[in-house]
């Protein structure tokens, strides 16, 4: 929606549809292309004379040649140029209460898309020594024109105002012309900015307000960026000014291209031709379809359809000039043409629309699905609409938050590196005839040291650099890597300690060699079965892995774009911010609140686009809080992964939920209870939609035959023996709760095969044990959300249970590790 055509008065309402380009794309001839293609509409000369004649004034006498042009163009006399703050919350204030929800409603929508495209810093190393960073600065001041009259669209003030104040630009102001009798923009213009959050508005509009914010007068403060669509005027203008301050891709009549093929009705079609050709009689609006009956009955429903809109006249003209009904042979062919049109909005309706995305280009932007409707696109998808017209799809991309910012390069040269660039350096600037810079690199090589450094390598040293070897993202990522060295007794992993389970057992010993020799299945559909019988759901809603761990990175990686938001409650399993940073999203840790449970207000604070969950948490032990999950499952914006690698031991799970959002996804594992952790086999639960998402991310194979025959076998023959071994943990559990209480240690609530114990000095008590026999897990740096935490100082001890015979002589290793440790520390 960047056009801003003058209305045009028509005689009467008997308009006849008559579409200029009409037939085969191949029978199209040299002009018509050219026609279609070539939209570009330059300015005529009298309105650029006139617009370089209004900049010029606006730069010599500022604010008295605004004051004299409200008065010779908008018909007013203005006491002031600004509007007082207070007329911007009165405006918002007598808003109509429906309108005002939906404008909230849109530009929330703005503010989340844009805040997901919010730029990082990237850093890049070139070679070793070498650091050259990219930091996105906000601009300092951005200005916003809006058009006012007949023309205010409070959605342009959204779609201009509400991304800079998302990339948190210094100072957002807002140019509108005064109407007659207020002396001030339409109000609902000045609502709509209260709503965005610009900080000044003025009532100057056209040409003049563009110059006043490229070069700044005495009340109108210069801005770095200028934005917002206007008449011809104001685009010239914003071309003549772009040498003096950025703009935003040029924008002219709007328009449509439509690629369908014949699953789509014609009546969809002709409802979003008609959408857009009614912004303008400029507009260009063509249906580009894979079926001549289609293309047939969208002529009908054409001429049936326009009568009954008001604005007929305009839109007749729109098709009678620029408007197209088009059938192509292929969908390569239209593809094709589809990417030279290069189209503002490109509605794809095809039976797999998706599928066509990533080979379409040049467009500024493309609704993917007939549901799409170009009008949701313009008002409240919470996509920008300003977007670039007239073929320039091509060089330009829409209205973003990018354009709210500037890039600051640095680079940073360690004493080494300098070392190495100093003769290349040397060499470069004398073929260049700069001594000067030749003598600065140079003095960087002096030095016996730096000279054996510098290109006298044995043939043998390997001289690719860093860059060519490492991701510059993952040198912040560091290896999942608890200490695992063996251990006579190992209680730090979790596991079942009364080890496989019979039936699963005997499958393995039993298992012919054979299995290994062949692939195992594709994606473990019968293992997808009995695991959906075993929890209570459909297959469909089933997805398998090379153990939990996979599902969830393969998650991260199916939902989420890099850069994405990802939160979790701090502390939860530690292999979450890892996966995060591997699948290049951002991690959002949230402490968990005194009683270890999640507080979904903090979580959501950062809209994230995964929240994971883990319940029964791990390193805690306890169950989060039903109301809490239920909120975040009702409120997050994206998905919501629920960790149940420990449900077995716990009162309840979650499952239930996966009625109430088909956004939830469940993880599970049969490392646990199962006593499988050494085959790998983890596996989610979520509707059908999200597990398909979660299986291509995943890919083939990753249940391994072996692993799949031990897995089925337990779910239909060791289920007993599962349950009673789950019993026998949580009575061992409670009898070691009550053995620790009696060393005077504190213990959280756990429904896990594993308590944690606040204890400050955990890192060497676990040290100390692992001397004695005994392995169990310490952490260290943990938030300090509750008393315990606060008093162990962030450290503490994961204890697995199992037969208590074991848990006894853990805890004989832990009183033994006490003493000697505090006895140390004394
Ligand atoms: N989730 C949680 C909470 C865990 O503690 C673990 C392993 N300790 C996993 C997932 C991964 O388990 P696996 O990959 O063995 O299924």
């Amino acid at each position: 929606m960047t056009a801003i055509g003058s209305e045009q008065q028509f005689v009467d309402g008997t308009v006849g549809v008559r579409v200029r380009f009409r037939g085969t794309l191949g029978a199209l001839t040299g002009d018509d292309r050219r026609a279609l293609f070539d939209r570009a509409t330059s300015t005529d000369e009298n309105i650029r004379a006139q617009t370089a004649e209004i900049v010029a004034r606006v730069r010599r006498d500022g604010d008295d040649a605004l004051y004299a042009m409200a008065e010779q163009f908008d018909r007013v006399r203005l006491d002031s140029l600004e509007v007082p703050r207070g007329h911007l919350r009165r405006a918002l204030d007598a808003l109509d209460p429906s309108l005002r929800r939906v404008m909230e409603r849109a530009a929330d929508n703005i503010a989340r898309v844009h805040r997901a495209f919010l730029p990082q810093v990237t850093e890049a190393q070139p070679e070793p020594g070498i650091v050259v960073g990219r930091r996105p600065d906000p601009l300092g001041r951005v200005g916003v024109y809006a058009p006012g009259g007949r023309a205010a669209y409070p959605s342009s003030v959204l779609m201009g105002a509400v991304p800079a104040r998302v990339a948190r630009v210094g100072e957002v102001i807002l140019c509108s012309p005064p109407g007659r009798e207020s002396g001030e923009p339409p109000s609902v213009v000045l609502a709509a900015a209260a709503l965005a959050g610009v900080d000044r508005v003025f009532a100057v509009g056209g040409a003049g307000a563009i110059a006043a914010m490229a070069y700044g007068t005495h009340t109108i403060p210069r801005a770095d960026r200028v934005v917002g669509p206007g008449n011809a005027y104001v685009a010239e203008a914003k071309l003549q000014v772009a040498g003096a301050v950025a703009i935003d891709a040029p924008a002219g009549p709007s328009e449509l291209l439509i690629l369908a093929d014949s699953s789509l009705d014609a009546a969809v079609i002709v409802r979003e031709m008609l959408a857009q050709a009614e912004h303008d009689p400029l507009a260009s609006v063509v249906a580009l379809v894979l079926d001549p009956a289609l293309a047939a009955s969208v002529e009908a429903e054409l001429a049936r359809a326009i009568a009954e809109l008001p604005r007929a006249g305009i839109i007749a003209t729109s098709l009678a000039d620029r408007g197209g009904v088009l059938w192509a042979g292929s969908l390569e062919e239209a593809i094709e043409f589809a990417n030279e049109y290069a189209a503002e909005h490109l509605l794809v309706a095809t039976a797999d629309p998706s599928a066509l995305l990533a080979r379409l280009r040049n467009q500024g932007t493309i609704f993917v699905g007939p549901a799409t409707s170009n009008a949701f696109g313009d008002y409240m998808t919470g996509a920008n609409h300003v977007l670039p017209t007239g073929g320039l799809a091509r060089s330009y991309s829409g209205l973003s938050v990018l354009d709210f910012f500037r890039w600051t390069t640095y680079q940073r040269v360690s004493p080494d590196a300098a070392a190495r660039l100093a003769d290349d350096v040397g060499t470069f600037a004398d073929a260049e005839g700069l001594a000067g810079h030749a003598a600065a690199a140079r003095a960087w090589s002096v030095g016996a040291d730096a000279k054996r450094r510098t290109g006298r390598e044995p043939m043998s040293v390997t001289r690719t650099p860093q860059s060519a070897i490492s991701r510059p993202s993952y040198n912040a990522i560091s290896l999942y890597n608890p200490d695992r060295s063996p251990s006579p007794l190992d209680l730090s992993d979790n596991t079942n300690l009364w080890g496989v389970p019979p039936a699963a057992r005997q499958a393995l010993v039993s298992a012919s060699p054979q299995t290994s020799a062949r692939y195992p299945s594709l994606y473990a559909l019968e293992l997808k079965q009995a695991l959906a019988a075993y929890v209570g759901v459909r297959p469909e809603m089933v997805v398998t892995g090379c153990g939990s761990d996979d599902v969830l990175d393969s998650a991260l990686r199916a939902f989420a774009e890099p850069g994405d938001r990802i939160a979790y409650p701090d502390p939860t399993f530690p292999a979450i911010p890892i996966f995060a940073l591997m699948n290049a999203l951002t991690p959002v840790a949230v402490p968990l609140t005194s009683s270890y449970d999640v507080d979904p207000d903090r979580m959501l604070a950062s809209e994230p686009r995964i929240v994971y969950l883990c319940s029964p948490n791990n390193p805690t032990g306890n169950l989060l809080s039903r109301v809490a999950i239920e909120r975040i499952v009702d409120e997050a914006p994206g998905i919501v992964i629920l960790d149940e690698a420990y449900t077995e031991f716990a009162t309840r799970n979650g499952v239930d939920l996966l009625a109430r959002s088909d956004r939830l996804l469940v993880t599970r594992t049969m490392s646990k209870a199962f006593g499988l952790a050494g085959l790998r086999v983890g596996y989610a639960v979520g509707s059908p939609t999200l597990v398909a998402e979660v299986e291509k991310s995943r890919g083939p194979y990753k249940v391994n035959a072996l692993a799949e025959r031990a897995a089925l076998t337990a779910l239909s023959a060791d289920m007993e023996w599962v349950r009673a071994h789950v019993a026998a943990a949580i009575e061992s559990r409670t009898r070691l709760v009550t053995a620790l209480h009696a060393l005077a240690l504190e213990v959280i609530d756990s429904e896990s095969n594993f308590v944690l114990v606040p204890v400050a000095g955990a890192v060497h008590i676990a040290a100390r044990m692992r001397e004695l026999g005994v392995a169990v897990r310490p952490f260290q740096g943990l938030p300090a959300v509750s008393p315990a935490l606060s008093r162990s100082e962030g450290e503490a001890l994961r204890i697995s249970v199992g037969p208590w015979a074991m848990v006894e002589t853990a805890l004989a290793a832990l009183r033994t590790a006490l003493v000697d440790v505090r006895g140390q520390s004394q």
